[in-house]
Parts: C-alpha cells; sequence; structure tokens
C-alpha cells in the first residue's frame, strides 16, 4: 500500500471520469443480469463496455486476478472469479469492479437479486446499501476514519447482520489499495483523521449468519465460514472542503 496521499485537482478529474465509467458499466450489467447468464459473459461485457468509455479494467491482472470483475454467488462474499457457472433463479450476485482513467482507480461494488428472492435476502440487500449509505454520510474532512467504521458495525450488529472482518475499505487513488484501511467495525473517534483531496472506498459486507470468513481452494474466492447468504455495496468517494462527493 501506498501512504495517505492528497489527490490534485487533476488527479481527482481522472477518478471522476473513472466513476463515471463505473456508474454505466454498473447499470449495464444489472439490466442484463438474469437467470442462464454466466459470470464469464458478464465479465466480458464489462471489459468491453470499460474500454469502450476509454477505461481500463482496474482488476485484471492486479495480484495476479485474471478477470475485469469479481463475481460472488450466495456465500461467496467476494472476489469470485468469472466463469462458466450459470447464475440461477433466487440466486443472489455481487459484481465489484474497478475502471482505471489516467492511471488514476475508481472501485465499487453492488449486490443484486436474480429473479424472485425472499423477504430476509431482500432485507441483506437493502442493509447493507443502507450501512454503506451511513458509513458516506460521516465522510467529510476532520472525521476519523473509525466514524465510519462505527456508523456501519452499529447499525448492522443492531439487526443481527454479521459484519465481516477480514476484508475492508481502503484508500485509493494511483493505487486501487492506499492507506487508511476503512474497517466496517470498530470505535468511533479512534483512526487517521480524513482531510479534503484524500479518496476512500468504503465496502460493508453484511452476512446473515456470523461475520467469519474461509477462502475457497481457488486461492481467490471468499466464503462465510458458515454458509450463510452475504451481501456487499462499494462506493469509492473523495473528501471535499464541503463534505464529500460520491464519484462511482
Ligand atoms: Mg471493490
Ligand atoms: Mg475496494
Amino acid at each position: 500500500m501506498s501512504g495517505i496521499t492528497i489527490k490534485s485537482t487533476a488527479e481527482i478529474t481522472s477518478m471522476r471520469n473513472a466513476g463515471q465509467i463505473l456508474k454505466d458499466t454498473k447499470k449495464i450489467l444489472f439490466d442484463i443480469v438474469e437467470p442462464g447468464i454466466t459470470t464469464i459473459e458478464l465479465d466480458q461485457i464489462a471489459e468491453s463496455t470499460i474500454r469502450k468509455l476509454g477505461g481500463i479494467p482496474g482488476f485484471k491482472g492486479l495480484y495476479g486476478f485474471p478477470a475485469t470483475i469479481c463475481a460472488s454467488i450466495n456465500e461467496e462474499i467476494v472476489h469470485g472469479i468469472p466463469s462458466d457457472r450459470v447464475i440461477s433463479e433466487g440466486d443472489i450476485l455481487s459484481v465489484d469492479i474497478g475502471a482505471i482513467v489516467d492511471g488514476m482507480n475508481a472501485d465499487s461494488a453492488f449486490t443484486m437479486g436474480v429473479g424472485t428472492i425472499g423477504k430476509e435476502v431482500t432485507g441483506l440487500i437493502e442493509d447493507t446499501r443502507k450501512s454503506l449509505d451511513l458509513g458516506i454520510e460521516q465522510v467529510k474532512s476532520g472525521v476519523r476514519v473509525g466514524d465510519i467504521s462505527f456508523a456501519i458495525q452499529s447499525y448492522a450488529e443492531e439487526l443481527g447482520y454479521g459484519v465481516v472482518r477480514q476484508y475492508v475499505g481502503h484508500g485509493i487513488g494511483r493505487e486501487l489499495h492506499e492507506e487508511p484501511q476503512i474497517p466496517n467495525y470498530g470505535p468511533s473517534g479512534r483512526g487517521p483523521i480524513l482531510k479534503a483531496g484524500m479518496a476512500i472506498a468504503i465496502e460493508p459486507m453484511l452476512n446473515l449468519g456470523h461475520w467469519d470468513t474461509e477462502l475457497k481452494p481457488d486461492g481467490w474466492t471468499v466464503v462465510t465460514a458458515d454458509g450463510s447468504l452475504s451481501a456487499h455495496f462499494e462506493e469509492t468517494i473523495v473528501i471535499t472542503e464541503n463534505g464529500s462527493e460520491i464519484l462511482t
């Protein structure tokens, strides 16, 4: 990881452009997902869309990851590798995606139900999104990272979800993963102070069961240790003089 960096106006503009590419790509993926499609098909659509819009896939080749998106289904939390696996009615799908413009990264993720899903699972997805929004609400110059962490954890645990601890949000910029780490749990009033010009990715992962995770034998796919369903949302945010701006 690089240290905590303050971005120039030009760097933030590039990140905003990368973020817009992700907004457009996420919408295309969201609209195209249906029972019967494979995760490798989604990956190909994502890569061609990002390149057509003038970006470079941010994950492909990073740390050896082979694809443009991470596609994680049901009990898979993050880092699922696209394959010929067919997405089925009733699955939940998490898509994590990154784009680079002029050397600057943006990073975002969403979870969606495929076809009809139950009330409890719908709640998991909506509440994970809500926990991210509550974390984002904290973001402004002068707050500490722990204020974000606490807002997410307290909301999620009150509702009985497991808040994943082994994987966390992060600073972002020229590198996909920069300092500081942004945990989704922990006390408020602790951790690094955010300042205008910093950019962070906040990304809560909530489980219907316990927070503990396992790594599958492929060396990438992270699953819930108890097999429970998991949801993940992520946005890239820049801290401004007046508050914050969501780039993705
Ligand atoms: Mg991500
Ligand atoms: Mg991230």
